[in-house]
């Protein structure tokens, strides 16, 4: 069941009042487009807006020529929030569990043509037992054609028990050139009876033409403590991983769940990543030359778990400037280590630690970019390891190996 309203979203208190503000005039624009960073909320947003917009005690919601009601009850004007699925009415049944006809969810799957029904299926209901659930595709997923094929083919009729229908597509900027270009063509449409809610956190990845026809809605980073407190509240995740998880999750609450679900765990990826940065801190070319060597092998996939593991670095190095200035543990993510932490906080200088956490943000903020995974790491943990990881420390295969 889709639980979370328009009055329930999490940390975007002005995207809340903006979208009620619309549900509550009932006058809606051809197309929005919901834009901020992964995982912050902007799916379930645009679907609790689709839900309230299709509430039958919201102002304009119903057709005037209701078909029968499945339920034998009438939509009731007026007993509703106004502004908000009011969770009862019998738009609202329907659409908490994604069965509304008017509306209509698009997301990007990957896979052979035939097993598709399957896939939309079991994702369907993967939503429906779990309101935390977390879309997980493929790099090459998209938007199929036949998604696109079958909808804009029903666009020519009216909506079945709305005035409108409500079409959501989630990560939209995979979509190709030809599927904006139908998609626009049916905005442009006069008299349409479709609002689109597209979102992205690839903005740039949205054609100029389709950008310039939404109403732009832009989502906020999650903060820190909402990312932890959710993960405790809402998914059960124990206090001490929660504050990690939350610390790693850059304001998504996506990130953070992927984390949690994550093959190895959270403390044995951590201990990994620490594993290399001793050596670096410690100036010692010959163990870090060795953790390296069976760090590697990133590959082409490797990104994410480059940055993962630089990030473990940042908590690190944040946690001994912390332990520096006398937090007490309960400021620490790290804090299982406290021992470690204080001891190695009593030899390092503040304004090094400083330096290696510029020289980290900056590596973070290459890896976007055409980088080799492998050569980042090798590199950043040099530099972080300063003068004395510098070129004359490498064995000469390392050397040859990276042209250190
Ligand atoms: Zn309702």
């Amino acid at each position: 069941m889709l639980t979370v309203n328009l009055s329930s979203l999490l940390g975007q208190p002005a995207v809340s009042t903006f979208l009620r503000g619309i549900v509550s005039r009932g006058r809606y624009a051809n197309a929005y487009l919901f834009h901020g960073p992964h995982g912050v909320g902007k799916c379930t947003a645009a679907l609790a807006f689709a839900r309230a917009a299709l509430c039958e005690r919201v102002p304009g919601a119903a057709a005037v020529d209701l078909a029968p009601s499945l339920f034998g009850d009438a939509p009731v004007a007026g007993t509703g929030p106004g502004d908000d699925a009011c969770g009862e009415c019998r738009g609202c049944r329907m659409s908490s569990t994604l069965q509304h006809p008017d509306l209509r969810f698009l997301f990007p799957l990957s896979g052979e043509e035939k097993t598709l029904d399957n896939t939309i299926e079991e994702t369907l209901q993967a939503m429906r037992d779990d309101p935390l659930h977390v879309f997980q595709y493929e790099k090459a997923a998209s938007i199929r054609i036949s998604q696109t094929r079958e909808l804009l083919a029903e666009l020519g009729y009216r909506p079945h028990t709305a005035s409108r229908r409500i079409v959501v597509v989630r990560d939209c900027d995979r979509m190709r050139e030809d599927q904006f270009s139908a998609m626009l063509k049916a905005v442009e449409e006069p008299g349409a009876s479709t609002a689109w809610v597209l979102t992205t956190a690839r903005l740039s990845r949205v054609p100029a033409t389709i950008r310039s026809r939404c109403q732009r809605v832009r989502f906020a980073p999650l903060s820190e403590s909402l990312v932890r407190e959710t993960l405790e509240v809402r998914a059960g995740v124990d206090e001490k991983d929660a504050r990690m998880l939350a610390a790693l999750s850059s304001g998504s609450l996506t990130r953070a769940l992927a984390l949690r679900d994550a093959d190895t765990s959270m403390k044995d990826q951590r201990d990994a990543a620490l594993a290399l940065l001793g050596p670096a801190l410690a100036g010692d070319p010959g163990a870090l030359w060795t953790g390296i060597q069976r760090a590697t092998g990133f590959g082409k996939a490797g990104r994410e778990r480059l940055r993962l593991t630089l990030e473990f670095h940042q908590l690190w190095l944040r946690d001994l400037l912390r332990a520096r200035y006398g937090a007490g543990p309960d400021a620490l993510v790290n804090r299982d280590r406290l021992a470690q932490l204080k001891e190695l906080a009593a030899r390092l200088d503040a304004g090094e630690i400083r330096r290696r956490l510029l020289v980290l943000e900056e590596a973070l903020r290459s890896i976007d970019g055409n980088v080799s995974a492998d050569l980042t790491l090798f590199s950043t943990l040099a530099r972080v390891g300063g003068e004395r990881l510098g070129e004359g420390a490498w064995p000469a295969h390392a050397t040859a190996r990276w042209d250190v």
